[in-house]
């Protein structure tokens, strides 16, 4: 299919778009690169505005022929949002909003969208299905559900199809095609763990310890980059053959604490990991864990890589490549 991709070469776009391509597909990727990377684009063509100029974006989409569009491009920190709400409505509803109005305008009628566990907030359940309550604690949680309502709303009143996929914690890397994450400043987990390993970041402080978990920290479920990338390939082939509207959960079902990740990371790398204990940080939940089954019944999707063992390798992998070539 010739493909458009906002927010290609970023870190779950670009290995999505990886895995596009190995499909055979034919892809394009938007991106203003505010956070996006040039070494991630892999030979494709770039268009580079920004989903918010929206002159730009109605002429770029008109007359090119896509059949489908797959959109990363987004604002994703959840600290940073509390600290700048209208920038994420801005960038995540607002950009959405023209992106949809831009394809309706260009006769393109469907979407595979960049959603999160975030929309499900304290989850009331050990396992998350579709259905749990949607209550996000953060702003990041809420410009994302109200994407999916506003892309529901589309849906029943055109031919517009759309499916929303909620990562959980996506990590690891593809050392294959030597992509991987490369956020500044970087706030997640596993980088941070790898980077005060290595002397290369700042010394890792985990965020509270007193939470109701097995060991007090908090438990997430993380997810390959590259089994969420096949999950994209599946959503936007398989499109046809569902309903208009679809939203599916994307995670192992296994859930690790953050001392859990930083013991992976310790063996990732051949040595400890100095930490400090601090406070929790605002807009986190104790666990987040998904029940991907929906996803393995509908779209036939299974993570091939489950271990945080192997997903902190391919990160660390990724990590010396980034450091000695890239940085
Ligand atoms: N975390 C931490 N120290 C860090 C970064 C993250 O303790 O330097 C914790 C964070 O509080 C959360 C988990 O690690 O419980 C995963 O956070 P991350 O930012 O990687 O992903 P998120 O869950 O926000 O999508």
């Amino acid at each position: 299919m010739k493909l458009l991709v906002t927010g290609g070469a970023g870190f779950v776009g670009s290995h999505s778009v990886n895995a596009l391509l190995q499909a055979g597909h034919d892809v394009t990727i938007l991106d203003n690169l505010s956070t996006g990377h040039r070494w991630a684009l892999q030979g494709c063509e770039l268009i580079p505005i920004d989903l918010r100029d929206t002159y730009h974006l109605n002429r770029k989409l008109k007359g090119r022929g896509f059949e489908g569009v797959l959109h990363f491009a987004a604002k994703s920190l959840v600290g940073e949002s509390k600290n700048q709400p209208a920038m994420y409505y801005q960038n995540n509803v607002g950009g959405t909003t023209n992106l949809v109005r831009a394809m309706q305008a260009a006769d393109i009628q469907k979407l595979v969208f960049s959603s999160t566990a975030a929309i499900f907030g304290n989850p009331i359940s050990d396992l998350i299905d579709e259905e749990h309550p949607k209550a996000p604690i953060n702003v990041y949680g809420q410009t994302k559900l109200v994407v999916e309502q506003m892309l529901q709303a589309v849906t029943q009143s055109s031919n517009f199809s759309a499916t929303c996929l909620r990562y959980f914690n996506a990590a690891g890397a593809n050392n294959t095609a030597n992509l991987g994450e490369w956020h500044e400043p970087e706030t997640h987990l596993i980088p941070n763990a790898l980077r005060a390993a290595a002397g290369t970041g700042n010394p890792l402080t985990l965020f509270g310890d007193d939470y109701p978990t097995v060991d007090g920290t908090c438990v997430r479920d993380y997810v390959h980059v590259d089994d969420l990338a096949s999950a994209h390939v599946a959503a936007i082939e398989q499109m046809d053959k569902r309903g208009a509207f679809g939203t599916y959960n994307l995670g192992n079902g296994n859930g690790y604490s953050v001392k859990d990740v930083i013991a992976a990371c310790e063996k990732a790398v051949g040595t400890e990991i100095p930490h400090t204990i601090g406070p929790r940080r605002e807009g986190d939940p104790a666990t987040l864990v998904a029940s991907a089954q929906k996803a393995h019944n509908e779209l036939g999707w299974s993570p091939k890589h489950e271990g945080i063992d192997e997903i902190a390798q391919s990160a660390w992998n990724w990590e010396c490549y980034r450091r000695d070539s890239l940085a």
